[in-house]
């Protein structure tokens, strides 16, 4: 697949250009569109969550050789590990684990103990930091853009996502942009779709889980609880995104999605 040229036009001209091609179509047509715009330069990364799986399941039934991959914190439930080899078998794809640095979780882990998320919620974000923000971001950047399964019902943080837009979190310059295919989409559809074409889901959703990450982060929900409550529930309600997609800063009183 052809790099389209698109040099010498900023990039938020360029993006407002590509919302305007895609305006208004379905999910599919979306991915068609990406992987014709950025070929090999496109990739799907995916935590194996609900709405991930309902985009791996789309890039296979559409024959879209996107390289598909996940970051491994190094402290992931077991379940994930067999709901990824599970995916990887049904569908026949390769997965590309995404590490963090080792020599920098030793040095993490050496100075601040194992489990440091326990103790202060900067030493929590310092492991979101190593363990994902670090090597997501420069994962991501080796491609020119990457497919979320981001929605906006998701929480309010995530309200005003478009499904094209400019990933300066991890591309200060511009030059990086997220594709969010289905991000209309409300939770309820996102379970009909992984119902109609029986799609492998997470087996911790089984167990009463509505948001999956790193084993010691993530627990499900319980009675009479606020589903922000199954992660990060030791600290206060604000900061608790891991700051992968979005600042700390903006998550103060948010909402978070839970599923049917
Ligand atoms: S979710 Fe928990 S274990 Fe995982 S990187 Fe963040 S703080 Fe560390």
């Amino acid at each position: 697949m052809q790099k389209q040229d698109d040099g010498g036009i900023d990039p938020e001209t360029r993006v407002a250009h590509w919302r305007r091609e895609t305006e208004g179509a379905s999910p599919e047509r979306i991915l068609e569109w990406a992987y014709q715009r950025w070929g090999a330069r496109l990739a799907l990364f995916t935590s194996f969550q609900a709405d991930g799986m309902v985009v791996i399941d789309l890039i296979c039934r559409l024959g879209l050789p996107i390289p598909v991959l996940t970051l491994d914190t190094g402290r992931l439930p077991p379940e994930t590990y067999e709901h990824w080899d599970r995916v990887s078998r049904h569908y026949g794809i390769q997965i590309e684990p995404v590490l963090p640095d080792p020599a920098a979780v030793a040095e993490m882990v050496r100075r601040d103990g194992p489990n440091l998320f326990r103790v202060a919620p900067e030493l929590r974000r310092e492991c979101c930091r190593v363990r994902k923000v670090e090597p997501f971001g420069g994962a991501v950047t080796r491609f020119a853009a990457w497919i979320s399964g981001l929605r906006r019902s998701q929480s309010d943080t995530r309200s005003e996502i478009h499904a094209v837009e400019l990933d300066r979190r991890n591309d200060p310059s511009g030059r990086l942009v997220r594709i969010s295919p289905f991000v209309d989409w409300s939770l309820s559809q996102v379970w009909t779709y992984l119902r109609r074409h029986q799609v492998p889901t997470h087996p911790l959703y089984e167990k009463g889980y509505h948001s999956i990450g790193c084993a010691p982060c993530s627990r499900p929900l319980r009675p009479a609880e606020d589903a922000r409550s199954t992660r990060w529930w030791w600290e206060g309600s604000e900061h608790r995104e891991c700051g992968l997609h979005f600042d700390h800063q903006t998550v103060s009183n948010s909402r978070t999605e839970v599923s049917p």
